[in-house]
């Protein structure tokens, strides 16, 4: 009898206490961009307590959307304070709301940033970039790599005196061992990437039209276009046409569009499933465009939208 009562309460106590999360999901806290890091913390007390109280979950801090938008120097000041003064990676990709002034904030309170993104964050400068860059350079030799696609305004002059700089953290051999850029990559931030070498800065300038712009690498290895039969196909996306998903360059005879209006190479385009409709397909960006129809066929969002305001039996 009392046996009974015991394991039935105990039993009871097991489904009321739920267990404390795997200790895995504490270490998987530092890789999260800001925004998960904060949904975590609504989970159970545990994580709540983990992201509240542990340093670890703060020193790589990526914002990306959804709370790009929302970002302002306040709160990117909340945020970064949590790292103690010890953020490694400040990575702002869309935040146009951050100023020259939160920027320059951050970087004195954090001496050991070693990469720094801030594409499209329209409300910095040329000039706040440099001036963050300069002291972080000069206050340690951390800084290795640089994120500005998308920043108005930067001209030669800016990226010599960021390059300069930044060079001057880095050995010699450590900066020709950078990797090479490839289209259908770019924008992808992962911290777990912190030891490779990548690129000083992400601009350079076009050896086709001299402008500052990113300048991509063909994933094909020693491709040499028609039109160039000496120089590797480098350049902008203004000067060379590059497949959306696999990054090569395109010419024009082999050009195709997706539904999305971005480009794919003929190769591409004929593995990716097409909209019943335009028989276009969604390169990987946007994939999570496609609506199905009633027959769970694909159709692609301005097909499904044309769609709107007919039956099947007025199409038919
Ligand atoms: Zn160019
Ligand atoms: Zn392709
Ligand atoms: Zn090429
Ligand atoms: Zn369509
Ligand atoms: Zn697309």
């Amino acid at each position: 009898m009392e046996e009974s009562s015991k394991s039935s309460s105990s039993q009871g106590s097991t489904m009321e206490q739920p267990q404390p999360p795997h200790e895995a999901m504490f270490l998987v806290l530092a890789y999260l961009p800001v925004y998960e890091v904060l949904v975590m913390s609504q989970v159970c007390i545990s994580l709540r307590d983990a992201v509240r109280n542990d340093i670890l979950p703060w020193l790589n801090a990526v914002v990306e959307w959804p709370l790009s938008s929302r970002l302002n120097d306040e709160i990117l000041m909340k945020i970064t304070s949590k790292a103690n003064g010890g953020l490694r990676t400040l990575a702002l990709m869309n935040c146009m709301h951050v100023t020259d002034e939160g920027l320059q904030r951050v970087v004195e309170q954090n001496p050991l940033i070693s990469k720094l993104h801030v594409p499209a964050c329209t409300g910095i400068t040329p000039e706040g970039i440099l001036r963050a860059v300069k002291t972080l350079c000069q206050r340690s030799n951390c800084l290795n790599t640089l994120s500005i696609n998308g920043i108005y305004n930067i001209q030669k002059e800016h990226l010599d005196m960021l390059t300069l700089n930044l060079k001057n953290n880095l050995p010699l051999e450590e900066q020709q061992k950078q990797q090479p850029i490839y289209y259908h990559e770019r924008g992808s931030i992962s911290v777990f990437k912190r030891e490779e070498n990548q690129h000083l800065v992400d601009l350079e300038t076009c050896p086709k039209c001299f402008e500052v712009r990113m300048v991509y690498d063909c994933p094909r290895g020693h491709c040499k276009r028609g039109e160039w039969p000496l120089a590797p196909c480098r350049g902008c996306k203004f000067c060379i046409p590059r497949c959306e998903n696999c990054g090569r360059c395109i010419g024009s005879e082999e050009l195709e569009e997706g539904a999305c209006e971005d480009i794919l190479c003929l190769e591409c385009w004929l593995q990716l499933p097409k909209c019943s409709f335009c028989n276009k397909p969604y390169c990987k960006q946007h994939t999570n465009w496609w609506s199905t129809s009633s027959d769970s066929s694909l159709i692609c969002k301005v097909c499904d939208e044309n769609s709107h305001g007919y039956t099947y039996t007025d199409v038919l």
